[in-house]
């Protein structure tokens, strides 16, 4: 008991440091961690709110570092319909959006890493969205021409996988291979529910962490990303190459 309350301190004490740079004041006052992770409308985050908060923390203090407009939403509804991370774009800042509150996708995300990559996972998750902020700053998001909205989509979510896996390379070359190996999975996953999240041509293509080099993760990525576009003959819409 006494263990389990003295880790609960120490993540709300992390939490406050979270609320101080990113989160809305009204964050402030509500930083203790509830039990129940399903539990809605409570003002306390959650035990898993503040894993997976945690988690993300290098990827959230990179971009404060990279002046990246970056704010951390975390829903106290529950939002069954939404993937339990995304980002928004608003008013010119990027906004992290965590809807964990009893959402089933949840626990089969937990379910679905290895405890070993769990923080290398969720920070490749987190990066992924980072490569999205970037898009949206610098006026990128969506904005080739002539592509069928799909397509459009599917290629913002090619490049941000890269700038997720490049965060790997750097951060956690060790686990590089396990976790290319549990994106490559969740890719499977993703397109079975639609085209938009069909990265796999991308992600095939980083398949070895010495695909990156040592430029910044955006830039890796961006090289990369590049690489699996169709070439410049190809019909708009074609969507990324098959067979790399
Ligand atoms: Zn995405």
């Amino acid at each position: 008991m006494h263990g389990n309350k003295g880790r609960r301190v120490r993540l709300g004490r992390a939490v406050v440091a979270a609320a101080l740079l990113f989160l809305p004041a009204a964050w402030l006052a509500s930083h203790a961690a509830v039990s129940d992770p399903g539990r809605t409308g409570d003002p306390r985050l959650t035990a898993t709110e503040l894993r997976w908060l945690q988690a993300f923390w290098p990827v959230l203090l990179f971009a404060r570092d990279a002046g990246l407009p970056v704010d951390v939403v975390v829903q106290p509804q529950a939002a069954t319909e939404l993937p339990p991370l995304g980002l928004a774009w608003l008013d010119g800042r990027c906004k992290f959006v965590l809807s964990l509150r009893g959402n089933p996708e949840v626990p089969a995300t937990d379910a679905r890493i290895a405890p070993e990559i769990f923080e290398a996972a969720m920070q490749l998750m987190a990066a992924h969205e980072l490569g999205h902020c970037a898009r949206h700053v610098r006026g990128e998001w969506l904005a080739a021409d002539g592509l069928l909205p799909v397509t459009a989509l599917q290629r913002e979510e090619g490049y941000a996988d890269l700038v997720g896996l490049a965060w790997t390379q750097r951060h956690h070359p060790s686990l590089f291979a396990r976790v290319h190996a549990w994106l490559l999975a969740e890719r499977e996953l993703s397109r079975q529910r639609g085209p938009v999240h069909d990265t796999l041509a991308w992600a095939q293509l980083a398949s070895r962490a010495d695909r990156f080099g040592t430029r910044s993760v955006f830039a890796e990525a961006d090289a990369l990303w590049r690489q699996g576009l169709p070439g410049p003959t190809e019909a708009p819409g074609a969507g990324p190459p098959g067979g790399l």
